[in-house]
């Protein structure tokens, strides 16, 4: 048999060379189903997390349609001309349930896409948001080793992503359109308290004016809450990511959270918890993983499940059943 011939070492040297080939290889790996790859995988995670941490990581959500690849697109172009290296991750949680994506398609960032000093990578599929999340984790190792000095997390803003996006960035970004509800948004109290910034995008034509007005709004609105640990106080921006307005003021906020959460170490703070979060976190999908992948729990619970559809067990008896079989 022949073998598959990965040389995790030369990988890793290539990735820190910058070679976006050798990048996308091992993101592949750590895609990948065949523990073989994974095995390879955590080697070269493991080669590349002493070149780690360096870059500023940032997370964009909003509903569909509020122009996240659009804003996505201006804001990447406007950091390589000015001299930043970007790469665009994306957790999509959909596309493991309708197997299309709302993210992360190919036609998307066209002149993004076209950059050399940009990278954009859509989500991995066919997996549960864990899954994805894990994955996508690992890839801004991988990415940081390459040099990629801003790393963007988009997703979409439905349902629990937002929440596992916020856990693994710097900073969080909402996009939001002017004069729609927030149930019309899609988008709950949470997501808001979790902003560090909300822009108003589509503040152009017409809808300059309804814009300004959402503004003083979300102000008022985001002064409701407590300050936060980090003592910054979310900043309300309008933007046009089609006009290309107020994207550079974007980033010039971004460089004041960075500045102001390192001066008083909540930065560094911020990332001890992130990775605290993420242990524990993976221990937690392992263990439920390896729990319900042994063959004898398979078919143990597959019995437990009719004999709590004819109301012969409750469902705790069934669980403590199943969990003293498994050791
Ligand atoms: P996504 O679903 O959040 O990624 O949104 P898209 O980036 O695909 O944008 C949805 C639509 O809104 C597209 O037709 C865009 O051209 C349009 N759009 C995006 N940004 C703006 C903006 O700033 N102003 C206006 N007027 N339209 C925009």
């Amino acid at each position: 048999k022949r073998k598959t011939g990965i040389n995790t070492d030369a990988l890793v040297a290539s990735i820190l060379n910058k070679d976006i080939t050798a990048l996308s290889r091992a993101i592949t790996l750590i895609e990948s189903k065949n523990p073989k790859h994974l095995e390879k995988a955590n080697t070269i995670i493991k080669g590349c997390l002493p070149y780690s941490n360096k870059a500023v990581r940032i997370g964009i959500t909003g509903v569909p349609g509020v122009g996240k690849s659009t804003f996505i697109e201006v804001f990447g172009k406007h950091l390589t001309a000015i001299g930043k290296r970007v790469a665009v991750l994306a957790i999509d949680p959909s596309s493991s349930i309708t197997k299309g994506s709302i993210l992360g398609d190919k036609t998307r960032m066209e002149n993004l896409v076209k950059d050399d000093n940009a990278f954009i990578r859509p989500s991995a599929s066919g997996e549960s948001l864990g899954g994805v999340a894990r994955k996508t984790r690992e890839t801004i190792i991988l990415c940081e080793a390459a040099g990629f000095d801003v790393i963007i997390i988009e997703t979409v803003g439905v349902g629990q992503s937002e929440t596992t996006v916020h856990s693994m960035v710097d900073f969080f970004l909402l996009l939001k359109l002017a004069g729609a509800g927030d149930e019309l948004q899609g988008i709950k109290r949470g997501i808001i308290e979790m902003a560090d910034a909300i822009a108003i995008n589509k503040a152009d034509g017409d809808n300059l004016k309804k814009a300004k007005l959402a503004k003083v709004e979300f102000n008022r609105a985001l002064h409701l809450y407590p300050e936060k640990s980090s003592h910054w106080q979310p900043k309300v921006t309008l933007c046009s990511a089609l006009k290309n307005e107020g994207i550079d003021a974007i980033w010039e906020i971004i460089l004041e959270y960075v500045k102001i959460t390192s001066e008083n170490n909540y930065f560094n703070t911020k990332r001890n918890e992130q990775n605290k979060f993420w242990l524990i976190q993976t221990i937690e999908d392992q263990l439920k993983s390896d729990f319900f992948n042994t063959p004898k729990i398979k078919s143990a619970l597959k019995n437990q499940l009719q004999l709590i559809e004819t109301n012969q067990t409750t469902p705790f008896a069934a669980a403590d059943y199943l969990l003293s079989i498994n050791n």
